[in-house]
């Protein structure tokens, strides 16, 4: 059928991805400047937002530019104390009366191990690690704003998250990237180019990102923390099946053998037909890729512009392909996913009319779909969203006046609105 090419916001905008400076200039994710005007930008998580800052009022504090109406107290932030290193870390860190102030954002504040920087025979660790960092922040710009666990191990010891940024010993074995009990172990070469797109094309696999590899881990991590021990098991067990099967040796039959005939009509990955702990932790992260690349499409006006608009082949899932059809917000999540085929397809060609590897180089098989639902109300039911957000709405209005463009920053308070009105 012919479908034209219309993106709508079936769920919730999460980390919006389009800011601006004050003075009107679009700024990204990125930024800790406008490059137009000078100002300071930092990213504040709980916003999510990238807002332009000046001085305030205590010793190295930054407040919202010019922002502060009667009645709304102005927050004070520190900028992480790793902008100034190669990680160039943008985001801010909220000044809490009473309390000693953290030196370090968020994000940062869960590095248990970053490569030496003053190892003269390793001069790129500082570059490489600016990237991972960079990837770090997105992902975690989104877990935050999907309301998950944030919390580093030295915050919460059983259940919290570290991170080993770790370079292979020159000669010895490589480190092997990977989770286990809230470590999350990344080989610091997977930042050099060369040496992740040679091990892309040794294992045969379509994809291999920073990004990508975090949203996996992570997807460990979570299976642990949200989906282990709890009722959400059944499903987990009836879509994924039987995690007690020998992890060891289902990689090794993978690697003898092969991924299982005809594993694209089951599995997102060939690698997430090994365990289902994998193919848990692959679906996991297209979820993420799922969830920001949307948000992107949508924060940037694509839904709105008509030059974007297409006629494509396309057959959408229908509501019989999800894990939960008769879930009273189904219908939002089959629009959502159909919305992500569309914009997936479309964007597929517009890579290869430049000649360049297919945007998302997935095909979603009906079974996945399932596992993608399975997860999406997990999520949604383990959001602490919509607590937590009073007062950030009149502050991002204020931001919204300011700069005279498309409303900046109320999605995070409507996301909680929605999410408290629909359930998702
Ligand atoms: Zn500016
Ligand atoms: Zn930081
Ligand atoms: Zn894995």
């Amino acid at each position: 059928m012919i479908i034209n090419v219309t993106m709508m916001i079936h769920l919730p905008t999460l980390a919006g991805r389009a800011y601006r400076c004050h003075c009107s200039s679009p700024v990204f994710f990125r930024n800790s400047e406008c490059l137009t005007c000078g100002t300071p930008l930092g990213y504040d998580p709980t916003l999510a937002r990238l807002i332009p800052l000046m001085p305030g009022l205590s010793d190295g504090a930054w407040v919202l530019w010019q922002a502060v109406p009667a009645g709304v107290q102005a927050q004070e932030y520190l900028r992480c104390a790793n902008l100034a290193t190669p990680a160039a870390c943008n985001w801010l860190v909220p000044v809490t009366d009473g309390q000693a102030p953290q030196l370090l954002c968020q994000a940062c504040r869960l590095n248990r191990t970053i490569p030496d920087l003053n190892d003269a025979a390793h001069p790129d660790n500082g570059v490489l690690w600016g990237r991972i960092e960079l990837a770090k922040r997105r992902l975690f710009s989104s877990l935050l704003a999907l309301g998950l666990p944030v919390a580093s191990i030295t915050q919460d010891p059983e259940r919290g998250i570290a991170f080993d940024l770790l370079r292979s010993p020159d000669g010895g074995p490589p480190v092997m990237t990977g989770h286990k009990g809230g470590v999350i172990t990344l080989n610091v070469q997977e930042a050099d180019d060369a040496v992740r797109e040679a091990v892309r094309s040794a294992m045969r696999e379509p994809y291999r990102t920073l990004l990508g590899h975090f949203r996996h881990e992570i997807g460990h991590y979570y299976w642990g923390r949200l989906v282990s021990g709890t009722d959400w098991m059944t499903g987990f067990h009836a879509l994924f099946g039987d995690e007690t099967q020998d992890y060891a040796a289902c990689l090794q039959k993978n690697y003898t053998q092969g991924p299982p005939a005809q594993w694209w009509l089951h599995y997102v990955s060939a690698y997430a037909s090994t365990h289902p702990w994998e193919d848990w932790a692959e679906c996991w992260a297209h979820y993420l890729h799922m969830r920001d690349t949307i948000d992107t499409a949508v924060s940037l006006g694509i839904a709105n512009h008509n030059s974007y608009s297409a006629h494509l082949e396309f057959t959408p899932f229908t509501l019989d392909a999800l894990y939960q059809p008769d879930h009273p917000n189904a219908k939002h999540f089959l629009d959502f996913l159909n919305d992500w085929t569309r914009l997936t397809t479309l964007l597929n060609e517009m890579s290869r009319s430049m000649g360049q590897p297919d945007f998302y180089p997935f095909v979603l098989p009906r079974e996945v779909v399932a596992k993608l639902h399975f997860i999406h109300l997990l999520v949604a039911s383990s959001s602490w969203l919509p607590t937590d957000l009073q007062g950030t709405e009149a502050v991002q209005e204020v931001i919204a006046q300011q700069t005279d463009s498309q409303p900046m920053g109320t999605q995070a308070a409507s996301q909680a609105q929605m999410q408290s009105q629909s359930g998702f």
